[in-house]
């Protein structure tokens, strides 16, 4: 694959960066994850909104100026020869020790790969997901809004998931509040028919999905509810549902290792996922 590189468009082999890089000694890094379909980068306005929101929140000096990256994913596509991709954008604060705090110019790099969503039947029968140890930085730490490249936190839930034998790991905040997954955002429809959602105020990352769908919900009619709760709402939920870039909406169909609602994908799962794949078309905004 041909990636993008400080200016350049370089083969994969050859796409490098110093190992004095921050990014790579300190994982001092932000990125966005964003899909392209039918040749066409998907919220990109949101990605690109949050990528600065990212930056600012680590204080990371954009001042000598952001790549046109609507036109590099283009590229990347063309040059690809690809239409349904998943591109990363990654943003590192630059060269330089621990001890330097400014004069940075920070490392731009956007890679990119096929990507195809998983087959149907998949989503009609959804994953596990358990309910891991790990619980999700605080916000008085490092604050979940900053989409940084230092994943440990996640891979370490993710892990203990996989240990488990589920396909994703739900994290509670620091103050035993559900949070979100490892890589996803967290929905449930509660006994009353109530979409509910972490709020923001939890600590989580603002998830590009997670607000397309609560838009998208409500166009439905859907009540949608945002606030806080306890692990033990999701053993009463009907429906379980995942949101991420990759995933879309995937229902959880095994909660700590019971059956949610049918064990199958329920109604308001498949409802929102083709909402959300609609947008997809829809937002021409992107074409300004
Ligand atoms: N939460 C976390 C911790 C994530 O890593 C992701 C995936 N980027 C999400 C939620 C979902 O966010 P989005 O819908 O923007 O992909």
């Amino acid at each position: 694959m041909i990636f993008y590189l400080q200016g350049g468009y370089v083969p994969q082999e050859e796409a490098r960066v110093s190992v004095l890089d921050r990014g790579f000694l300190f994982g001092d890094s932000i990125y966005e994850a964003i899909r392209s379909v039918d040749g066409k980068p998907v919220f990109y306005r949101d990605h690109l909104a949050r990528l600065h929101h990212s930056a600012e929140l680590l204080g990371f000096d954009l001042t000598g100026g952001t790549p046109d990256l609507r036109a590099i994913m283009r590229e990347l596509l063309r040059r690809n020869g690809i239409e349904d991709s998943r591109m990363r954008i990654v943003v590192t604060r630059g060269t330089g020790g621990r001890d330097q705090i400014s004069g940075f110019t920070p490392t731009w790099v956007v890679t990119i790969e096929p990507f195809a969503t998983l087959p149907d039947e998949e989503y009609e029968r959804g994953v596990a997901a358990v309910l891991v140890s790990v619980a999700r930085t605080g916000v008085a730490s490092l604050n979940p809004e900053i989409k940084s490249s230092n994943l440990l936190n996640n891979i370490l839930a993710r892990q203990e998931a996989v240990r488990k034998g589920a396909a994703e790991g739900v994290m509670l905040n620091p103050d035993g509040l559900l949070a979100e997954g490892a890589y996803s955002n967290l929905f449930w429809v509660d006994a009353a028919g109530i979409l509910r959602t972490p709020s923001l105020e939890v600590g989580i990352l603002p998830g590009v999905t997670r607000q397309k769908v609560i838009v998208a919900a409500r166009a439905a009619g859907l009540a949608v509810a945002e606030d806080t709760a306890g692990p033990e709402a999701l053993e009463s939920a009907r429906e379980i549902l995942l949101t991420s870039t990759s995933w879309e909406v995937i229902p959880v169909t095994r909660w700590n290792g019971a059956v949610v609602g049918s064990g199958r994908r329920g109604e308001i799962a498949a409802m929102l996922r083709d909402r959300l794949r609609a947008l997809y078309h829809e937002d021409e905004e992107d074409d300004a």
